[in-house]
């Protein structure tokens, strides 16, 4: 067992339940084999997302009694002004209660039906705005992306190449902003390169096109480059996020990732006429610009949350504990995305399971085992998630990992309870569906077991 030790030591204990075989084989049935409808009292270890399931330090905690709730102009707006500054370097910065709020606000300002936003992999979230506003979504990250089983140290990069394709084919008058996701989260939580940045940046610059950054994974993209791109070794995780957000223009994060806080997130743009419109529609939707949907406490905490993130001592745990659990399976044969990203593994269902065809859900079987053998939860991505509109060309099972949550003794029991599973994965069985609503079906399907 190789996992680094934790950089911190614990204060505040939450309890978390250990349940019997038999009552998980009942609650599982009772949730319709979905994981989404189990309650989370009865999981164990939830790795179902990173998103907002943050552990606070003592410091954030001490920062929420420091809220200022006025209603204008509190003091926690321009402490984490002065830090958002610091770190990204854009002139303006806008709060929201969500990363996704941002990209709305973002994109019903630019777009108008018939433009385009590139990007590495649009996230769900980023595409379905997009999409919203009239827009296409378009992706272009290199093809390594797609390759499962290829050891690649910057799986997210764009390809360049495609891009400029992509400006030419639809005019540069169309394109109103071009998004780089880092890491790339629907791309296996895989980084982007300093060098792949700057590439972009010289691109769109030519065609004046601005660059946006979603920054939700900024500091985990910012210690893979420290690890693995010559040149960056001797520069801190801050001096390689303020190189890498001087390329762009903007950026939106959710900071329910790398601010280690459960909400919260923002928009930042050097564009004047752009921050003026998006703050007139903030207020209509959200709030006052210096809240922007959250209170006085939540932008505390999101501030020294950012603070904390850039610490190395932090990231080399965060991105150790990852790759731990996934060198612990990859000595059991258990087949997952190459490398593992900053905040996930992603099981390959199809490789593990070849006996059950994609359109009997091979993740959502694994995902099913995974709570009834140990009462871990993950999330199938995969055929249940989006079979109904296309079929995907993989079947993952992804092991999300929560900042500061759990120890390295939880990931090496995820890990047995995947090896326990993987001595009889041929006993597992596909799944149908019995009930689905019209959209976004996996979060609510009812389905039992294809004897
Ligand atoms: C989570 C996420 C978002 C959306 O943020 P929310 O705070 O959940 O609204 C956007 N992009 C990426 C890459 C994300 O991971």
């Amino acid at each position: 067992m190789d996992f680094p030790a934790e950089p911190f030591r614990i204060k505040v204990v939450e309890r978390i339940k250990r349940t019997t075989r038999e009552e998980r084989e009942r609650k599982i049935a009772e949730a319709g084999y979905n994981v989404f409808a189990i309650p989370a009292e009865d999981i164990f270890i939830d790795l179902l997302t990173d998103s907002g399931t943050s552990a606070m330090s003592d410091n954030q905690w001490a920062g929420i009694m420091h809220g200022d709730e006025s209603y204008a102009g509190g003091r926690n707006f321009f402490h984490l002004q002065d830090v958002v500054r610091k770190i990204f370097g854009y002139e303006h910065f806008i709060p929201t209660h969500q990363g996704r709020v941002a990209e709305n606000l973002l994109f019903s300002t630019l777009l108008s039906p018939g433009k385009v936003v590139p990007n590495n992999i649009h996230f769900d979230t980023t595409r379905a705005n997009v999409q919203a506003n009239g827009g296409l979504a378009l992706d272009c990250a290199a093809k390594v992306a797609y390759c499962p089983d290829e050891e690649h140290p910057f799986k997210g990069n764009m390809d360049v190449e495609l891009l400029e394709k992509a400006i030419l084919e639809h005019g540069v008058a169309n394109i109103p902003v071009v998004m780089l996701t880092i890491t790339n989260n629907s791309g296996g939580g895989q980084p982007v390169s300093m060098e792949n940045v700057r590439q972009v940046s010289a691109l769109l610059h030519k065609y004046g096109i601005p660059l946006f950054f979603d920054a939700c994974r900024f500091a985990e993209n910012c210690w893979f480059i420290k690890q693995r791109e010559p040149g960056y070794r001797d520069k801190s995780v801050l001096e390689i996020a303020q190189e890498l957000f001087s390329y762009g223009d903007g950026c939106t994060m959710s900071a329910k990732k790398d601010a280690l806080v459960n909400i919260g997130g923002f928009l930042c743009t050097n564009d004047g006429e752009l921050a003026l419109r998006i703050k007139t529609k903030l207020i209509l939707i959200e709030g006052f610009p210096t809240y922007g949907g959250l209170a006085g406490r939540d932008l505390e905490a999101i501030a020294r949350g950012l603070e904390e993130v850039v610490d190395e001592d932090y990231l080399a745990y965060r991105v150790g504990q990852v790759k731990g659990l996934a060198d612990e399976l990859e000595a059991h044969g258990i087949p997952f995305i190459k490398p593992a990203g900053g905040h996930a593994v992603y099981l390959n269902a199809k490789k593990f399971l070849p006996h059950i065809p994609p359109a009997q859900f091979p993740g959502q079987s694994l995902a099913v085992e995974l709570y009834r053998e140990g009462g871990v939860r993950a999330c199938e991505i995969g055929s249940l998630m989006f079979g109904a509109t296309e079929a995907p060309e993989m079947e993952l099972v992804r092991l999300a990992i929560p900042r500061r949550v759990y120890t390295s003794a939880h990931m090496q029991f995820v890990a047995d309870v995947l090896c326990r599973i993987s001595e009889r994965k041929e006993s597992l069985r596909g799944y149908r569906i019995v009930w689905q609503p019209p959209v976004l079906r996996h979060f609510m399907a009812k389905l039992e077991p294809v004897v």
